[in-house]
């Protein structure tokens, strides 16, 4: 038998699971375990899934089987499957009958009790199954030693779930209903990270708007949820993901304007610039009402930098729809949009929807916003030019320091001029925009 034990988690999906797969690394870790970046060194191999879009699941059903000639290789070689994707007991049975030699599969409520499948597997060799949507596993936030994948950036959960069921959407069936996270249990681990030297922390939730706790008995919503953390001493940058619009209040904004500390970026998912389509998408709000939003955050905070998720080819999508999207994301000029063709979810009202749009017009549509975002990215980045930005120092070379804007954009700093450290926050002055990258002094 060989002297250490690997482990290898494949994750999927977005940064809530980044953070879970920290959970499970962290159990792993205590258990003995080290992390390998060959899958075919580990000794257990963990798929933390994704089932937000058809196309992920695909993806990820082909990595699963994939494993197979290692598991032939290797009779030892345990095989794990959690997340959003098992969470739903037909796929969970799918997945067991399409790849009978997967191990363990746990649904994405129960990853903290992850060492204990694992523990009982190994004592009984036995398949471990559980799958439930359990509110009770906040309690357990705290238990779990995490390995987090930065020495920088931490990301803190401050809720699960979500109660918005936008009519395309899976999480809230995945995730359960809504839940916020004890404030003082947040501060808490807010306060060990800064301590700890962490320089980003992101707090992380489905709909942080609607974060709501209470404090020593005075009620604590997002706003002074971020006050409480900006009070703490300490030199780091807060953020905070994702926003729905329909809760962003001004509160919200005004904490955002006055606190150096928060960073002066917000991802605001728009998802269509149609009402007719807001509407059948259940968002709660107008394109109108949105934009109203825009003005107020850009008049308030000018220097901020916004991003935005969209949808093309939602169900009865016509092409005045698609222009009015065309025509906000001129309007409110985003540094970046994640666009998705719509993909039909098992289960939501928007799958039965009729005027379901053709593939061939989904690409066409996808493709012309792609387009249009691009150029607009880099009129906004090119913009940044001649503007005093603070970035943090993540990285360097021989040549250059690797810089990130609080957006994630990368800028390079040319050494020679003054010495910097990664993990430091510095001003720099934005010189260039070229391929990309943004260049500073
Ligand atoms: N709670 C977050 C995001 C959750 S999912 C929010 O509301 O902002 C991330 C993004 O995936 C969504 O913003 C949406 O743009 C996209 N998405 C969700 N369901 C989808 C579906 N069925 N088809 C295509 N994109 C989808
Ligand atoms: Fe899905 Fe809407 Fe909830 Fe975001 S707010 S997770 S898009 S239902």
């Amino acid at each position: 038998m060989k002297e250490s034990q690997f482990y290898y988690i494949a994750t999927y999906g977005c940064q809530m699971n980044v953070h879970e797969s920290e959970k499970l690394a962290g159990i792993l870790t205590t258990r003995g375990y080290l992390p390998t970046d060959d899958q075919s060194k580990a000794d257990i191999i963990v798929f933390n899934t994704c089932c937000v879009r058809e196309g992920a699941e695909q993806k990820i059903i082909g990595n699963i089987g994939a494993v197979k000639p290692l598991k032939r290789q290797n009779k030892n070689l345990i095989v794990a499957v959690c997340g959003c994707m098992t969470q739903q007991s037909k796929m969970a049975n799918y997945l067991r009958e399409k790849f009978p030699f997967i191990n363990i599969i746990f649904g994405a409520n129960n990853v903290e009790f992850f060492g204990k499948y694992l523990d009982t597997y190994l004592q009984q060799k036995k398949f471990q199954n559980d799958v439930i949507i359990d509110q009770d596993y906040i309690e357990n936030e705290n238990s779990v030693e995490m390995v987090r994948d930065s020495t920088l950036h931490a990301f803190v959960n401050i809720m699960y779930g979500c109660n918005n069921f936008c009519t395309y959407c899976i999480v809230p069936y995945v995730k359960g209903r809504e839940i916020s996270r004890d404030a003082q249990a947040v501060l808490d681990e807010v306060r060990q990270l800064v301590q700890m030297n962490y320089k980003v922390i992101t707090l992380l939730g489905q709909n942080v708007n609607s974060y709501h706790s209470t404090l020593n008995g005075n009620p604590v919503d997002f706003a002074d949820l971020m006050q409480l953390v900006c009070d703490m001493n300490g030199d780091f940058e807060l953020r905070f993901m994702s926003s729905h619009p329909k809760d962003l209040t001004s509160k919200v904004i005004d904490t955002i304007a006055r606190n150096p500390k928060i960073s002066k970026y917000i991802h605001l998912p728009v998802q269509s610039g149609s009402n007719a389509v807001l509407k059948r998408m259940n968002r709660n709000y107008t394109r109108e009402k949105y934009l109203c939003l825009i003005d107020e955050i850009k008049t308030k905070i000018p220097n901020v930098v916004l991003t935005t998720d969209i949808i093309v080819g939602f169900p009865g999508e016509t092409q005045q729809d698609f222009d009015d999207t065309i025509d906000l994301l001129k309007t409110v000029e985003y540094a970046n949009a994640f666009i998705f063709m719509y993909s039909k979810r098992k289960g939501t009202p928007a799958e039965k929807m009729p005027n379901q749009i053709p593939i061939e017009i989904k690409r066409e549509r996808i493709h012309a916003l792609l387009a249009l975002e691009h150029e607009i990215s880099n009129r906004v980045f090119e913009a940044m030019k001649g503007t005093q930005q603070r970035v943090l120092v993540e990285d360097e070379n021989n040549q250059e320091y690797l810089a990130k804007v609080q957006c994630g954009k990368v800028v390079k700093i040319p050494k020679g001029v003054k010495n910097l450290s990664v993990g430091e926050f510095a001003d720099v002055l934005i010189t260039k925009y070229s391929n990309g990258d943004l260049i500073a002094e």
